[in-house]
This record gives C-alpha cells, structure tokens and sequence, in this order.
C-alpha cells in the first residue's frame, strides 16, 4: 500500500467530495471528517476539541501545516474495513 501523507484543510462545512489523505477541519463544529484510512471509502467523521482530545469522545488534533496527528486512534469497527489506525505526522499507523 503507498504510504499517502496527510495535511489538512480548514472548510466551513463538510466537501461534497472528500479526497484521501486530507483531514478536514471544520472548527464552527468542532467536527473533523475524512476518508477511512483503509481506503474503502467510508466518511469518518471525528468530533474534535481544542483540549487537545482529552474529553471524552472527543479527538485532538495537531498539524504544522505539513503534516497533521490526530489522537486517539481512529477505531472504525461501525465499517466492514473494521480498521483501526493512528495518524502520526501525516502518517497512518495500523493497530
Ligand atoms: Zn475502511
């Protein structure tokens, strides 16, 4: 599988098409959404704090316009992919 760099985008409200390998952020609604990571498809919609994910039910999020982590891991057990992944500095990390 190639290894796909994640960056993030910053938008009002969710694309009409979301593209692999970008987290957008969507900070009025404290929601970030995505593409599972596994590559199937599935929206994954994470609701995001400021708090760094530390309330619960919630992620934290950090990028330096580069590359973005995203915390705690991503557990898609909803999909069929059944996938289940950290993203660290832009990178997926499989559990
Ligand atoms: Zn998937």
């Amino acid at each position: 599988m190639r290894q796909i760099i994640y960056t993030t985008e910053r938008v009002n409200s969710k694309p009409a098409v979301l593209k692999d390998g970008v987290l957008y952020v969507m900070p009025h609604y404290n929601l970030a959404v995505h593409r599972c990571m596994c590559g199937c498809g599935e929206e994954v919609i994470t609701p995001i704090d400021e708090n760094g994910g530390r309330s619960p039910g919630f992620w934290g999020w950090t990028a330096d316009g580069i590359n973005v982590s995203l915390h705690p891991s991503v557990g898609n057990f909803q999909f069929k992919c059944r996938s289940h992944y950290f993203l660290k500095n832009g990178k997926v990390q499989w559990v």
